[in-house]
């Protein structure tokens, strides 16, 4: 230590163990024998972890394995000839799987046999992972495993970035939204190609907020799991056979899901395509939309393009999820503002969740929250409320809000509006209805004034409204008023008039007569 290492050597066999190492790869797996042996010990000196197989088929298969898993390439190391030839089997299988993987075989001497260097590593590590994941190979010559070079004379490549993460182009994203928008029978098909990318939250998110029934092929399960509702697994066959649009995140129309033709499939599906390998697009069938790209990149692209104007309940809550703090009250009444909310608002904490109860009673809402914000000013402070009203629920005691405003409670109010008691009409059908009859006797029970400024309740005691139209408009407010607390606020959502809460079941799959 600190003594002149110029002189110092190293093996080329450490040598390949330090840049694998430098490279994260964690696990190695073979067979060892000349002239491998002394990689596999040098690894195991850098803490790396080596498994010995019996045949370099296993190692193989083992390896590329560890690649899917932890999207670091596993090393299969093998001897040349034989070894080599008994892990082709495990190189093609990881192939066909994109699995990343790297085979590092000893060959014979280069006096013998011109090949390869050390800063094949590098780029080994590179193209296993980058684009479509799959096996490569680096062949290491004999003489260079045991060959002695000067420790100061060798350089490692610094660890590579991990994938860039490319995503698919705008317009094909609004087109795909709106292929699926305007299914009757769609269906997502998740497969590996989803599990490898980690997609799993964006596609749950997806799954969730636009109701879309699921199949996974065999290695897609999980994904979103199993037991999910929307899950149609059961029902496969059926699923693939009624689909009127299908999206395929990262699953080839190969055998395994039929070669995506008739009579397995309706003749006029029309499949969204989403890969990372162009070449696949377009294999077998012709999509009516090709998305080129990460499968988690753009499964939040076409997240973010259900920006789709007015929102649903489920785009409010969604928005709201994702600001709510952990310790928050949430308060929460009205019909479907109530019961979807509670599906889609987490609370983390016990009796920090206040609803129309029992008796269901509409009017509670502001009176519970006044308590929670009171209760928690003096034994939790910092802790805020989020009262969560529908439009009709909020009006039975609005004016509650001046107490709030007087006694200045960290509240903060959400009126999820669609101008109605369930539901209601937008202002140009509200329009055309009061011009061709009296109001006392065509509005339909159900309506609320449309575009009613509730915000305004707010602003009219010194307190902050907002009037939002838009997910961003929402996020944006709610992010204002969570952050700055001097004043309680009054966001007043509007939501599309006749959105409802999404169908119980899918019918299409279950009707016998199909
Ligand atoms: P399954 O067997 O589940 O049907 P496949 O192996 O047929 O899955 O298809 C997986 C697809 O996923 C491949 O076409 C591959 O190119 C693609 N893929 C792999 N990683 C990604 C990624 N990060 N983003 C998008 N597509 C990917
Ligand atoms: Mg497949």
């Amino acid at each position: 230590e600190g003594s002149d290492r110029s002189e110092e050597q190293v093996s080329g066999a450490k040598v390949i163990a330090q840049a694998l190492k430098t490279q994260n790869v964690e696990y190695m797996f073979g067979v060892v024998g000349i002239p491998v042996t002394e990689i596999a010990l040098a690894a195991q000196e850098l803490g790396m972890r080596y498994i010995g197989m019996r045949n370099e088929q296993a190692a193989c298969y083992a390896a590329s394995a560890v690649g899917y898993l932890t999207g670091r390439p596993g090393v299969c190391l093998v001897v040349s000839g034989p070894g080599l030839i008994h892990a082709l089997g495990g190189m093609a299988n990881a192939n066909m799987n994109c699995w990343p993987l790297i085979v590092i075989g000893g060959s014979s001497e280069r006096n013998q046999e011109t090949m390869g260097a050390f800063q094949e590593f590098p780029q080994a590590v590179r193209s296993s992972i980058y684009g479509r994941p799959g096996a490569c190979y680096v062949d290491i010559p004999a003489d260079l495993v045991t060959l002695q070079e000067k420790v100061n004379s060798i350089k490692y490549k610094e660890c590579c970035m991990p994938p860039p993460v490319s995503m698919a182009e705008p317009p094909a994203v609004c087109m795909a939204a709106s292929v699926i928008r305007n299914a009757k029978q769609p269906l997502l098909i998740i497969g590996k190609g989803a599990a490898f990318s980690h997609a799993e939250d964006s596609i749950r998110k997806l799954v969730e907020q636009c109701n879309l029934p699921f199949l996974p092929t065999p290695m897609g399960k999980g994904v979103v799991p199993d037991n999910h509702p929307n899950c149609v697994g059961a029902a496969r066959s059926r699923a693939l056979q009624f689909a009127d649009v299908i999206v395929l995140f990262g699953a080839r129309l190969n055998w395994i899901l039929h070669f995506g033709l008739p009579p397995r499939y309706r003749a006029d599906v029309k499949f969204v395509q989403i890969d990372i390998c162009a070449e696949e697009l377009g294999n077998n069938v012709r999509p009516a939309v090709t998305l080129l790209g990460d499968i988690n990149a753009v499964s939040k692209q076409e997240l973010a393009s259900k920006k789709s104007l007015p929102m649903n309940y489920y785009t409010v809550f969604y928005h709201v999820q994702e600001q709510l703090p952990r310790d928050c009250f949430i308060v929460s009444e009205g019909a479907n503002t109530m019961d979807i909310g509670r599906t889609v608002l987490q609370n983390y904490l016990p009796r920090h969740r206040l609803d129309a109860g029992t008796f269901g009673t509409m009017g509670v809402g502001l009176g519970f929250a006044i308590a929670a914000a009171i209760v928690a000013k003096d034994r939790s402070p910092g802790q805020r409320v989020i009262c969560v009203e529908g439009d009709s629920a909020f009006g039975f005691s609005g004016m509650e809000v001046e107490t709030i405003c007087r006694y200045n409670l960290p509240i903060i109010l959400l009126v999820v509006n669609n101008n109605g008691i369930y539901q209601g009409f937008d202002a140009d059908t509200w329009e055309k209805m009061l011009n061709f009859q009296e109001a006392a006797t065509s509005v339909p029970p159900m309506c609320l004034l449309p575009n009613s400024h509730y915000e305004q309740v707010m602003t009219a005691f010194g307190g902050r409204g907002y009037f939002v139209q838009t997910p961003e408009e929402l996020r944006n407010s709610l992010k204002q008023t969570l952050e700055d607390t001097s004043k309680p606020c009054l966001i007043n959502i509007m939501i599309e008039p006749q959105s409802t809460r999404k169908a119980q079941d899918f019918h299409w799959l279950t009707r016998s007569n199909m």
